[in-house]
């Protein structure tokens, strides 16, 4: 039967890359959520939506056509048939994420999007995110969450952006943090079922034999 790994936590944890990694290495389908969320917030700003207006971005939530493909050694998006995993990077869409992934329209169309994804991947699937295990895929047969200290996650982060200062890099995602722990609307948070990796003081590999490991148990 079809595999489906859920692995939740906040940025920096190496999420994406334990992601890929488990999913490379089990042969199994591969799913960013928060590419999704990222795409959707970069049609908003394309398309004169007030991020900040959340009436304007439910009406809008829905208009968006956006496509995940799942290979884990090359995992693509786009947007209204546009490339979007260049731009979905950028700082802009970074600080705006946070208000457009509250608003509940935005998240029921994209759970419906990651539902439907997982369902149709044959061998199975490791979807990351950041409620995953609570609410997109509550029956996954593994649930990981990923935790790490903040200057370790704001290190990493740091080292993946160009020029990016580590204080400014820390501020910013801390501030993030908050924001997606604190929304009433699917907020960051642990499965009761699921098994909590701290990353601090681990190399990725470690940690990805940690997950491939408890797969296959
Ligand atoms: O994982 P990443 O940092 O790319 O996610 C970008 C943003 O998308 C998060 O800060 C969060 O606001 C949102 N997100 C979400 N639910 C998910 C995945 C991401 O709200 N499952």
């Amino acid at each position: 039967a079809a595999v489906i790994v859920a692995i939740d936590g906040p940025s920096g944890t190496g999420k994406s890359s334990t992601s890929k990694a488990v999913a490379a290495q089990l042969g199994l389908s591969y799913l960013d959520t928060g590419a999704q969320y990222r795409a959707i917030t970069w049609w908003m700003l394309n398309n004169g939506i007030d991020v900040q207006d959340a009436m304007e971005v439910a009406t809008a939530a829905a208009k968006p056509v956006i496509v995940s493909g799942t290979d884990p050694a090359a995992p693509t998006i786009t947007v209204d048939g546009e490339d979007a995993s260049g731009p979905i990077r950028t700082q802009e869409v970074t600080s705006k994420v946070s208000a457009v992934s509250a608003v509940p329209e935005v998240r029921t169309r994209i759970t419906e999007l990651q539902r439907t994804i997982a369902a149709a991947a044959e061998r199975g699937i490791v979807v990351e995110g950041r409620d995953i295990g609570t609410t997109v895929l509550p029956d996954a047969d593994l649930k990981i969450f990923l935790t790490a200290s903040p200057e370790a996650r704001a290190a990493r982060r740091s080292g993946e952006v160009k020029g990016s200062d580590l204080a400014a890099t820390k501020e910013a995602l801390i501030k993030r943090d908050a924001a997606d722990s604190g929304r009433k609307t699917s907020p960051l948070a642990k499965a009761d079922d699921a098994v909590e990796v701290d990353t601090t003081e681990l190399t990725l590999q470690q940690v990805i034999e940690c997950v491939v490991t408890l797969v296959e148990e």
